[in-house]
């Protein structure tokens, strides 16, 4: 009994700190809030009425995705990859998910075919609805999911942090406003993977990568910054 309300105080702020994770990352991945902009543990507790510790623990979290830095005495700030560290990015990409997919298309179900499916309508809805953070967000987790399905959760974990890492260069450096990862692309690929033709899997994956750094057009941002309360207002 002695143990009820502690567990309900962990579970509660576990769900403050998703909270908060949730709306940072959205604001930071729908371009709200630039790189470089500093993150005030003080203005985002008294925002969303909760403790720094709270705050620090949804930065941390943040943190170890690579979309927000620590400087010495400084704080947190929203990180600001360079474009040497894109390129690297999206090089380190292209090694894992050429493999990654070479061993799904020898293994994989027809129930996993049709979740893959599945995904791909719900970022088409996401396209049509024009909400590029939600498109950003879906594409990536479309990448995970076929890491997932591999059966390597070692190269699935490698490859969730690259893809947060990319959906914040996707943000911060292309300046399209169609998505950049192609609904239509993954179902390309989706189909190779029904084929079972290995050649052609690694093919899909590869020629898609390409177009997706092709399509970002990386280039440095020009947005003038909005302060973190004007972006935080929208975050309930
Ligand atoms: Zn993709």
């Amino acid at each position: 009994m002695g143990k009820e309300p502690q567990a309900a105080a962990g579970e509660a702020g576990t769900s403050r700190i998703d909270r908060i994770y949730d709306a940072l990352a959205r604001a930071i991945l729908a371009q709200e809030l630039l790189p470089g902009t500093k993150l005030s543990e003080e203005e985002i507790g008294a925002h969303f009425n909760v403790s720094r510790t709270i705050v620090r623990a949804a930065l941390n979290r943040l943190h170890t995705e690579a979309i927000v830095e620590f400087k010495q005495n400084r704080g947190a700030f929203v990180a600001s990859p360079s474009l040497e560290e894109a390129r690297q990015v999206f090089e380190a990409r292209m090694c894992i998910e050429r493999e990654v997919i070479g061993r799904l298309v020898g293994r994989i179900t027809d129930q996993q075919l049709d979740k893959l499916g599945k995904h791909i309508e719900s970022e088409r809805v996401a396209n049509r609805e024009r909400d590029r953070a939600r498109s950003i967000v879906l594409s990536g987790e479309f990448h995970i999911l076929v890491a997932t399905m591999a059966g390597n959760q070692v190269l699935a974990d490698f490859l969730t942090q690259l893809i947060s890492r990319s959906s914040l260069i996707l943000a911060q450096h292309s300046r399209h406003h169609e998505p950049e990862c192609s609904a239509d692309e993954h179902a390309v690929l989706v189909e190779a993977l029904r084929s079972r033709d290995p050649q052609a899997a690694i093919a899909a994956m590869a020629d898609h990568l390409s177009h997706v750094v092709d399509r970002a057009n990386f280039s440095p941002a020009k947005q003038k910054p909005k302060s973190l309360g004007e972006i935080l207002s929208h975050y309930k």
